[in-house]
């Protein structure tokens, strides 16, 4: 998996671009390592028994139980983008909502 910054999302933040994006974490699989914290402090702390907590998010019902999440408007994507690609076992994804595309990890 490549950790290159996708540069359309690097250019937009140099322009200001807003972005609505979607953030989906399973927390099932969390491995406490904390690297999404230090990549986005706005979106993760950890809990007690140092697993990341998405935070302000929904978590899913049923089949979704353990899985939350979380929509967001940023000038600043790489940030969530970072979280998501340094996540070791890529529990973090982040969809784009205006073109319904995944764009990290
Ligand atoms: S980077 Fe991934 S495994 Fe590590 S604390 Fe965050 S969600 Fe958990």
């Amino acid at each position: 998996m490549s950790q290159i910054m996708d540069k359309t999302y690097e250019h937009e933040r140099a322009a200001h671009k807003t972005f609505k994006l979607r953030i989906i974490y399973n927390k099932k699989g969390c491995l406490s390592s904390g690297h999404c914290l230090l990549s986005d402090p706005y979106d993760f702390k950890l809990d007690d028994e140092f697993k990341a907590i998405l935070v302000d998010s929904k978590e899913g019902e049923g089949l979704q139980k353990g899985v939350f999440f979380k929509d967001i408007e940023t000038t600043e994507p790489h940030l969530i983008m970072n979280a998501a690609k340094t996540c070791t076992p890529k529990v973090i994804a982040v969809i784009d909502l205006e073109t319904g595309k995944r764009i990290a990890p």
